[in-house]
């Protein structure tokens, strides 16, 4: 070989060694190994040889990215609603007839308008990068909108649109959140707080709330959880999973500890338009003059508008805040989908009669299921003053059927998938064992449909 290119290759084995020792050092690579010199492609063969024996491998290029996996997804666990869906719909695959009722998703199609405002974009070239923090109409239209409902006084400056309302959360929680900071949620919780908050490396409170007290967060409970480190609380009314919506009188308190405590507090408020009987949802910044410097409101089109699948969400929250937020998604995602933002754009600024007929649907299927599962003996459901959720006790049912070896949630969601056929979660997902969520956005004859097979699986169970 020329002495240039034995040089050269000679400088690329000492880079294969260097890798080589970090996978020693990881121990997935044995000692004793040598790197064969193939200087060129993809692939490199590495001759690894151990006191025994002596054998090759074709490794993917460059070794130290193996698939040792960080120290933060240790503890992460994967979406329990999604992965319900997912049995689900490879059951309904395999042609069986599943009547999923597992993922929080209204049924409706996205009203027409919004659609045409997304074709229209597409034909008028809005196809390209946005500024990160959002298209400056959509950040106007969300402020003016909070503004109107809720009458504060928000600029566009404070909104950040994200790609979605689970990554505007997890953005204020990487932008608030140091390692060993506590955050305070009550439980039952949607899914994904507790895993974003351990993303950003922080730990989440989870404080039990009881069905009882239609799972409204006692303000002794929460005062009674402050440590040194609480840095944040977590709210979300209209809440998923239960349906349950705070009144003014209930926030208040929890308000004024956050305040005293020196806390954030992020407010989840993306069911705030899908509420019940002339309620009204209350926005955490309007209890209290100030409460709003140290609030991060969460919303987005996904439910309000049946747009889950166009990923918009948003931040709305103090200025610097959402400048540091702003940088964030810059260097994370750049902007969300630009025609999904047009679209977001016509749906807030568009009639809302869609809207309100979404929330009348919603409301006579709350109806029905109340009526239908609170017939039943032994399950216990709270309030639904909103939101598309029911969850309901199984504790009773539990309790009584101890011959079958079902004693948890989630063995009695598996159990209802297998013999009937319908996918609902377990509360234990939620932190709230003994609990199960079905969703109610779904037609009256496949609510009808399913919580018959409900009754009949309770049946079976308790006579066995
Ligand atoms: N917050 C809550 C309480 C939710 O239920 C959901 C969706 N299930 C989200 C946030 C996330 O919404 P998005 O689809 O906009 O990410």
């Amino acid at each position: 070989m020329h002495p240039a290119a034995n040089a050269k290759l000679a400088k690329r084995t000492r880079g294969w060694e260097r890798q080589l020792g970090i996978g020693q050092r990881l121990g997935i690579i044995p000692l004793h190994t040598t790197a064969v010199k193939r200087p060129t492609g993809a692939l490199q063969t590495i001759r690894i040889a151990d006191k025994s024996m002596e054998r090759s491998h074709r490794l993917a290029t460059p070794v130290t990215n193996s698939l040792q996996l960080a120290d933060r997804m240790a503890a992460l666990e994967p979406s329990a609603t999604l992965a319900m869906s997912a049995r689900a719909a490879a059951m309904t695959a395999a042609g069986q007839q599943v009547i999923d009722l597992s993922v929080g998703e209204p049924d409706f199609p996205t009203p027409p308008h919004i659609c045409r405002a997304a074709e229209a974009a597409i034909a008028n070239g809005k196809t390209k990068y946005t500024p990160a923090a959002g298209i400056p109409d959509l950040r106007k239209a969300i402020a003016s909108d909070f503004s109107r409902r809720t009458g504060l006084a928000v600029g566009a400056a404070q909104v950040i649109v994200s790609n979605g309302a689970k990554h505007a959360l997890h953005n204020a929680c990487v932008a608030l959140l140091n390692p060993g900071d506590e955050v305070i949620v009550p439980a039952p919780y949607w899914v994904s707080y507790a895993e974003l908050i351990k993303l950003s490396g922080a730990k989440p409170v989870l404080l039990e709330t009881r069905i009882e007290e239609d799972f409204i967060l006692r303000p002794e409970a929460l005062r009674a959880a402050l440590s040194p480190r609480t840095r944040m609380l977590l709210l979300c009314s209209p809440s998923n999973p239960t349906g349950v919506v705070y009144t003014a009188d209930q926030l208040r308190p929890l308000a004024d500890i956050a305040i005293e405590a020196n806390l954030a507090v992020v407010s989840d408020e993306i069911y705030d338009r899908l509420v019940f009987d002339g309620r009204e949802a209350v926005s955490v910044p309007t209890l209290r003059p100030g409460l709003e410097s140290r609030t991060v409101v969460v919303g987005g089109v996904s439910k309000t508008y049946s747009m889950t699948g166009w990923r918009i969400g948003w931040t709305i929250c103090p200025e610097p805040l959402a400048k540091a937020i702003g940088n964030l998604q810059s260097q994370q995602t750049s902007n969300p989908c630009s025609v999904s933002q047009h679209a977001a754009l016509a749906a807030l600024t568009g009639p809302q009669e869609c809207v309100s007929e979404m929330c009348r649907a919603f409301q006579r299927r709350r109806d029905l299921v109340t009526a239908r599962l609170t017939a039943i003996e032994g399950i216990g459901l709270p309030t639904i003053g909103g939101a598309f959720y029911a969850f309901f006790d199984i504790r009773q049912a539990l309790a009584r059927a101890p011959a079958t070896g079902i004693r948890t949630s989630l063995q009695w969601c598996e159990a209802l998938l297998e013999k009937q056929h319908v996918a609902l979660v377990a509360g234990s997902a939620f932190g709230a064992e003994g609990h199960v969520r079905m969703s109610f956005a779904a037609s009256e004859d496949t609510l009808t449909a399913a919580i018959d097979r409900i009754e009949e699986f309770l049946t079976a169970r308790a006579a066995e």
